[in-house]
């Protein structure tokens, strides 16, 4: 195992197939993997001879992949899967976060872990959790914080606010003020805890904020260095909903506001217009495509080609398990690569396996603080190692469009975040998955036997 001269390496992974999502998507073939302080220190066939370390990955049977990044979900929604299976966006809304939006901390710790298990076993690494609960409070950001940070992902809170339309089971005033305070104080207690966990804000979408909420939404970013994501033009009735308030798009009045730019991410735009798309482009505001949430809610589709000839930086989400009800990444990849074939003649506006891939990975590196979304000599330690000897890939012909379209029934048998083993053979390491569900199998729905909310 050691040699005399050798450097010493936290964790070597061994002759494995590995895609580093290159700009050539190369696949590498017996390729050892160093990693030193959460970081890759090296890459390529034969490197592991050069480094000792006291933990190995054997990598013969798996194909290891940069970790996947879910760029929009809202864990407390792992609670209330298969709910509302016919209902658009409104009354889906309030079907299902009626019972969702005060829980107590064993609750947000418990929809946390299911959120996670499942994503771990999905070989994802990365999640920005558009954090809910009406209204935003300090105690369960912090219950949201303390669970990703036990989960093991790299997670990135985006505190979701409101002030305006707040819906009718929410008693109390919201104000302004108290939201930007809250805000303040969960950045300053959690950004950058364990170099794993960010905060960003979230407003719930501009129809739902007042302008002196966004305003200081986009003055708070400025001040900390962090995020911000935001719903915009979900539905068409959104879109109806901006023009009547603001007399133009919500992207157009977002831009007055001063408030986009490269750490913003807006989740889905599934009906931006093409001077919108020119806006999020010169701004370089990134947007989030949740295409199994938009067809699950009959939203629409958005338009992602378009955003990508138009040079928009595009990331894929599920969005929250409520509106999914999985929160398989890949499968997400698949439809957003499948849902232009459906309207276009012209294979050259398709989006290739390739490409689809890259929005959960290259992309997301590009537009989230979390992970680099390739592998390579000083990125982060953020990958997942997918079982090989797994139907998807027998034979295999082309891994990366196998991964992309036959993925959604292969596992991670490790993922590493951070440079740390959270998954080894199948296993979660940092919490007993086991106890998490039986936990959730005791407690039964929290929604009435007919689905309704009370
Ligand atoms: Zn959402």
């Amino acid at each position: 195992m050691t040699q005399s001269n050798s450097h010493a390496a936290d964790l070597v992974v061994k002759n494995a197939t590995v895609l580093p999502f290159d700009e050539e998507f190369s696949v590498l073939e017996n390729c050892d993997i160093v990693v030193l302080d959460g970081r890759i220190a090296a890459c390529g066939p034969g490197e592991a001879a050069r480094w000792s370390t006291t933990d190995t990955l054997d990598g013969r049977d798996v194909v290891v992949t940069p970790g996947l990044c879910n760029g929009h979900t809202h864990s407390p929604e792992t609670l209330a899967r298969g709910l509302a299976d016919t209902a658009p966006l409104g009354r889906w809304l309030e079907t299902v976060w009626g019972r969702l939006d005060h829980l107590d901390h064993e609750s947000i710790r418990l929809g946390i872990l299911l959120c996670a298990a499942e994503m771990l076993h999905g070989g994802v690494t990365a999640v920005v959790d558009h954090f809910r609960q009406t209204p935003a409070n300090r105690l369960s950001v912090d219950s949201a914080a303390t669970s990703w940070l036990e989960s093991g992902i790299r997670a990135t809170v985006a505190v979701m606010v409101r002030d305006r339309n707040v819906p009718a089971w929410v008693k109390q005033p919201i104000s302004c003020a108290e939201q930007v305070d809250m805000l303040r104080e969960c950045t300053e207690r959690w950004d950058g805890t364990e170099g794993r966990l960010r905060i960003a804000i979230g407003p719930s979408a501009p129809t739902r904020c007042s302008d002196e909420l966004l305003r200081a939404a986009g003055a708070l970013c400025d001040h900390y260095g962090i995020a911000l994501q935001m719903h915009v033009d979900e539905t068409r009735d959104e879109v109806a909903l901006a023009r009547s308030r603001f007399g133009d798009s919500a992207v157009r009045h977002l831009d007055r506001l001063g408030i986009l730019g490269p750490h913003v991410s807006l989740a889905h735009c599934v009906w931006c217009g093409p001077e919108d798309l020119e806006i999020l482009a010169s701004t370089r505001s990134a947007v989030v495509h949740n295409p199994v949430s938009n067809l699950r809610l009959g939203s629409g589709r958005a338009p992602i080609e378009r955003m990508r000839d138009r040079g928009v930086d595009v990331v894929i989400g599920t969005d929250g398990a409520a509106s999914n009800d999985s929160q398989s990444v890949l499968e997400s990849v698949k439809v957003a690569a499948l849902l232009p074939r459906l309207s276009n003649d012209d294979p050259s506006d398709w989006i290739s396996a390739r490409q689809a891939l890259s929005l959960a990975t290259i992309n997301a590196g590009r537009v989230f603080d979390m992970g680099d979304g390739r592998l390579a000599a000083g990125c982060r330690a953020d990958f997942a190692a997918f079982e090989r000897a797994a139907l998807p890939f027998a034979p295999a012909n082309d891994l990366h469009c196998q991964l992309a379209f036959a993925g959604g029934g292969v596992r991670a048998r490790h993922v590493v975040v951070d440079g740390r083993v959270v998954l080894r053979n199948h296993e979660i390491v940092t919490f007993d998955e086991q106890r998490v569900l039986n936990l959730a199998v005791a407690r039964g729905t929290p929604f009435g036997a007919d689905g309704s909310a009370d």
